[in-house]
Parts: C-alpha cells; structure tokens; sequence
C-alpha cells in the first residue's frame, strides 16, 4: 500500500466525506466525468510501462511492502509513493496544522516501516525503484513517458536501487 490514493489532510476541501453523501449514481457520473480512478499517476505510470512491453504482478502479497509493481523477470519493484504519506522532502510535503504529535509519529512511523521494507526487499535480491508523486504531480511534474522511459532503462540495465526524482 503507497497511499498515493489517499488525500492528505491539508489538501481536503471542507465538508468531511462530502463525497459520501452522493448518490452511487451522482457519482459514478463524477467518476466517469473526471476520468475516475484511471486519472491516477500510478495508472497512468504502469500503462505506459505494460506499452512498453513490460508485465509485471501487482501488489503481490508475497513480497515484502506489497510493492505497487514487481517485475520478477528483472527481480525489480516499484513503489509510487505519496509525499505527503511517506514523509517526502519535497514541495508536496507539508505538516498538518494541528495534531502536531499524532502526525510525527504517523509519518515517522511510515518512513521507518519504507526503510525496513527496502531492507527486506534488498535482503532477498530485489532492486527497489521509488517512484515518488512529486515526478507524477504538480510544478516538478515530468511526462509519463519520459518516467516510463527512465523506469524502463532502469529495469534492463539492473541498475541498483534508486528514486526518481533522486
Ligand atoms: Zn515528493
């Protein structure tokens, strides 16, 4: 789980769970209207990479951080990361107002458990490509192809473990 889908509480507009006083029918509409889930960075990131030819097995229970996507033919995984989630030194990032405690040790905790999965993952052989929302979204934002492009070379050229941005 990379919680990338998740919206961070700073980024919620008024009106909790708007949403979930729509009729299942309004919104489906809204959905259909705004490209629903298939919008998402991380979709969008492995389509490209499957028109590129590459298969891969998505958050399999069987390896360690049940990564987004695995690649066993090149023994590689990649995460798409949300910044906000995983505690990302990027503009996305920013501390919650309020809770000040409670959101220190929920984003500590989450870097801590990242860290201990590339640990597992790197222990078993595994390359660990981090792909992180900022490259996806936002002002830093690069096409998708040309991400796709620098996942691909990366997986064929078993490059060690790395994140884009750097
Ligand atoms: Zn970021």
């Amino acid at each position: 789980m990379t919680l990338l889908s998740r919206t961070p509480p700073h980024e919620r507009s008024g009106g909790a769970g708007r949403t979930d006083i729509m009729s299942a029918e309004a919104r489906s509409r809204l959905m259909a209207r705004i490209g629903g889930r298939n919008t998402k960075p991380e979709v969008i990131l492995r389509k490209a990479l499957f028109r590129l030819g590459f298969r891969y097995r998505l958050h399999p229970r069987d390896i360690p951080g049940r990564p987004d996507m695995v690649f066993p033919r090149w023994r590689a995984v990649v995460f798409v990361h949300g910044c906000f989630w995983h505690g990302h030194d990027c503009h996305l990032f920013k501390w919650p107002k309020g809770n000040a405690v409670f959101w220190r040790a929920k984003i500590s905790g989450n870097v801590e458990r990242d860290r201990r999965t590339l640990d597992a993952l790197t222990a078993q052989g595994w390359r660990v490509l981090t792909v992180w929302e900022c490259a996806l979204r936002g002002r830093g934002r690069l096409p998708v192809e040309s991400i796709a492009q620098t996942v691909s070379n990366w997986l064929m050229a078993g490059d060690p473990s790395r994140d884009i941005p750097r």
